[in-house]
């Protein structure tokens, strides 16, 4: 399906990337575990510590960081920029490739009527 290309909406959506220079690609899990003591409940497989955990790809390798309560909010923050980040950077390809498709739509119509060139 043929969709009219918007490059002044990818024109908007590019000058907004400067917003997501501090963006924290991965993905954020919370989750229990046990703390290593070996008299705690945790121990026993009751009362797990709840912990918050940055999961990202470093050099093609999975990289877990424990992130302290305290900087949760801020996590969650730069996070919330990668998953905005990301759908724009869809939309972009999407705006992109309606261009690619009217391209090739004004190919075949001049291909068709080659005295119609403008
Ligand atoms: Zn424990």
């Amino acid at each position: 399906m043929l969709t009219s290309p918007d490059p002044k909406k990818r024109g908007v959506l590019i000058r907004r990337l400067l917003r997501y220079r501090e963006m924290l690609p991965g993905s954020l899990v919370f989750t229990h575990t046990r703390c290593g003591k070996p008299r705690c409940l945790c121990a026993q497989g009751e009362q797990l510590h709840p912990v918050c955990q940055f999961i990202a790809k470093v050099g093609g390798k999975t990289k877990t960081i424990y992130i302290p309560q305290d900087l949760i909010p801020w996590v969650q923050e730069k996070f919330a920029l990668y998953k905005a980040f990301q759908k724009d950077v869809a939309e972009i390809g999407r705006i992109n490739l309606d261009i690619l498709d009217a391209k090739k739509a004004q190919f075949r119509e001049r291909k068709t009527h080659p005295a119609r060139r403008s």
